[in-house]
């Protein structure tokens, strides 16, 4: 009996050089809860190596139809090697769950911390902001695009590096993309519109980012749906008075929320951007 294309697709998929099994580990305290799972800290016994073990229920999967988002998120993210990139190590699956071998990132959910500070200093942000850059021009470099950079999907690791953490709206792309995807805040006009977009899609969430990093608040946030996408399609940019940010700071941002998608700041012109220059921590690493 022949096997079907979807089980060949899926036996290529979950096929790694190395066979992992649930026994290979020895399981920690849980790190946290996700929409699909739990994550546990884990030990891999033969290289005494701590990981961050994700554990996914099939059934979840198979009900809310994201099992193919799965693949490509473990596909696109198991062939990235960048310090500002959570490394996937392998996966995994038994009858009933996918297990996800993911780099350990100590210190946590980067929202949490926003949420306690309100808001971060410009060489914090400014820090950051280059990580990130960094980090996109290498997956742009690998024809990927993120479409889904907000402080959820990052992690910090030990050091207090930023790392970017979740795929699944990610796409390995040679040409323009049409699909509507991530959440509304973080959009930018042509895939609010669902017009064509491209790699510059992720400099207009860097550029939302920046701006939340130093003012704690979205720049196009609003009680309704309908007011953000408003605001988004118009470009409505404000900069309130407090938290005092330097007008460099604000001439990046704007740099960055530029409706035309032609017309962004170029990544790796943003690391040559006064304000990066004379903020970001050269090391890459914020140390408070
Ligand atoms: P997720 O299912 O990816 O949303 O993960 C749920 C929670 O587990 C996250 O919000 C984090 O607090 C924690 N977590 C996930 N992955 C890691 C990791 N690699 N290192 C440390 N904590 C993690």
């Amino acid at each position: 009996m022949g096997i079907s294309a979807e089980a060949q697709e899926e036996e290529k998929v979950l096929t790694v050089e190395k066979r992992w099994t649930l026994s290979d580990f020895d399981i920690g305290k849980p790190l946290g809860r996700g929409k699909f799972g739990h994550v546990y800290l884990a030990r891999e016994k033969k290289s005494n190596r701590i990981v961050a073990l994700k554990v996914l229920f099939k059934s979840q999967l198979k009900q809310s139809q994201v099992e193919h988002q799965l693949r490509r998120e473990v596909e696109i993210q198991s062939h990235l090697r960048h310090p500002n990139i959570l490394h996937l190590y392998g996966y995994f699956y038994d009858q009933s769950r996918v297990y996800l071998i993911l780099e350990y990132a100590a210190k946590g959910e980067l929202y949490k911390e926003l949420q306690k500070c309100k808001y971060f200093s410009e060489r914090r942000a400014a820090t950051y902001v280059a990580s990130l850059a960094r980090a996109l021009i290498y997956l742009h470099g690998k024809h990927v695009i993120h479409r889904d950079i907000k402080p959820e999907n990052l992690l910090i690791g030990v050091q207090g590096e930023l790392n970017i953490a979740d795929f699944g709206w990610s796409v390995h792309t040679f040409g323009r993309r049409q699909t509507m995807c991530g959440t509304l805040d973080y959009l930018p006009p042509e895939m609010v519109e669902s017009v064509e977009h491209d790699a510059s899609v992720d400099i207009w969430s860097l550029g939302v980012l920046c701006y939340e990093f130093l003012y704690g608040v979205p720049p196009f946030e609003a009680k309704e749906h309908s007011d953000t996408y408003r605001r988004i399609i118009k470009v409505d940019l404000k900069f309130p008075p407090k938290p005092v940010v330097s007008s460099a700071a604000k001439e990046l941002i704007g740099q960055m929320l530029v409706k035309d998608s032609s017309r962004r700041l170029p990544l790796h012109k943003l690391l040559e951007h006064p304000w990066i220059l004379q903020n970001a921590d050269p090391s890459g690493i914020y140390r408070g």
